[in-house]
C-alpha cells in the first residue's frame, strides 16, 4: 500500500566528519566538506493528518533506514533540471512534551540531505539557506492501515468505526504500520501567498497563522502584508463580479440579478474574466456602444487638430 505525504522542508546544517563519511558512502566520487551542502528535512511524523492517518512511531523507526540513499528532486518552480538532494542519514526525533491530536508524544523522522555545490546548484542552495518555505512530498509503502480503536486492518474489512470520531474519548484514525519501502521524494516550493501549503507546513506546530505570527515578528509583518494583499484581491473580485452581473443583465440571457449574483459568487477570477468577455460581447451586440465611442474619439481628434490653429 503506497502512501504519499507532505511535510516541511528543512534547514541548513553544518557538515561534520561523520556526515562526510556517510555522504561518501553514497557518492560516486570522494567529496570534501566544502564541496557539499547539507540540510535537514522533516520527512514525516506521527501526527494525525488531514486524511486522518498517521505513521505509528515504530513505522517511522522502520522507515529511517529505508530513506537513506533516496533522492529528493526539486519541482519545476525551482527551475532546477536534474538537481537532486540525497538523504544520507535519517533518525526519529522524539518530542514527548508535545502531544499529537491522538494524545501521544510527538515524534518525527528527520532526514539529512546533501547536495554537491556546483554552479548549477548555487542558486538553489541560496534559496534553501534563505529559508524559502517548502514542502516535501514523501512516498513510501506500508503493509497496512489499522483502525486505532479496534486494531482491524482497514484494507481487509471495514470495522464500523469512523475516522475522525471519538470513542470513549479516543480519536479514531488509521495507523500506518509495517514499513515496506521508501521512494524518491520531491521538494515543492510554496509560493509566498496564503496558500494551503504554508498553513499546512506551519500547522504541524501552530494551530494557525495568527498564533505563529504572534510569536514571530517576521511572520507578523508577512501576515500583515498578505492580509493587505488579500483585502485588495477581494475588492477586485467583488468589482469583477458586479461587472459580470451588470453585463449579464445587458446581454439579455434571461437571467435575473439574483441568479447572476449567485452564479458569479462561485466562480474563480479566470472564469469571471471569461464570462465578462462572453457577456460583454453579447451586451455590445444588443447595445452597440462602438459608433458613439468612435465618434467621441474622432471629435477629440478634430478638436486636437483645431488646436493647432489656435495661436
Ligand atoms: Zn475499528
Amino acid at each position: 500500500m503506497k502512501i504519499v505525504k507532505e511535510s516541511q522542508g528543512g534547514q541548513g546544517t553544518a557538515v561534520t566528519g561523520e556526515d562526510l563519511v556517510l555522504i561518501n558512502a553514497l557518492s560516486r566520487k570522494e567529496l570534501k566538506a566544502e564541496e557539499v551542502y547539507t540540510f535537514s528535512v522533516r520527512l514525516c511524523d506521527n501526527e494525525v493528518d488531514r486524511d486522518l492517518e498517521r505513521f505509528a512511531p515504530r513505522t517511522l523507526e522502520e522507515l529511517a533506514p529505508l530513506f537513506v540513499g533516496k533522492s529528493g528532486i526539486f519541482d519545476h518552480q525551482w527551475s532546477a533540471r536534474g538537481q537532486a538532494a540525497r538523504i544520507y542519514k535519517a533518525e526519529v526525533i522524539q518530542e514527548p512534551e508535545k502531544l499529537t491530536r491522538a494524545g501521544d508524544g510527538y515524534c518525527w523522522l528527520k532526514g539529512y540531505a546533501y547536495m554537491v555545490r556546483t554552479d548549477s546548484t548555487k542558486d538553489l542552495i541560496a534559496e534553501i539557506e534563505g529559508g524559502i518555505k517548502k514542502e516535501v512530498s514523501v512516498g513510501c509503502a506500508v503493509e497496512r492501515a489499522v483502525c486505532s480503536i479496534c486494531g482491524a486492518d482497514l484494507n481487509r474489512a471495514a470495522c464500523g468505526h469512523k475516522k475522525g470520531e471519538r470513542y470513549d474519548g479516543q480519536l479514531c484514525y488509521a495507523s500506518l504500520e509495517g514499513a515496506d519501502d521508501a521512494y524518491e521524494f520531491s521538494f515543492v516550493a510554496v509560493p509566498a501567498q496564503p496558500a494551503a501549503g504554508v498553513v499546512k507546513g506551519a500547522g504541524r506546530v501552530y494551530a494557525d497563522l495568527k498564533t505563529l505570527a504572534a510569536e514571530h515578528p517576521g511572520c507578523a509583518r508577512e501576515l500583515e502584508k498578505l492580509e493587505e494583499e488579500a483585502r485588495l484581491g477581494r475588492t477586485y473580485l467583488t468589482e469583477l463580479r458586479q461587472e459580470v452581473v451588470r453585463l449579464g443583465l445587458l446581454a439579455g440571457m434571461g437571467l435575473d440579478c439574483e441568479t447572476l449574483t449567485g452564479m458569479t459568487d462561485k466562480l474563480s477570477r479566470e472564469e469571471l474574466l471569461a464570462m465578462k468577455r462572453a457577456y460583454g460581447g453579447r451586451a455590445e451586440e444588443r447595445y452597440p456602444l462602438k459608433p458613439q465611442l468612435e465618434y467621441g474619439e474622432k471629435a477629440t481628434l478634430d478638436s486636437e487638430k483645431d488646436r493647432a490653429f489656435l495661436i
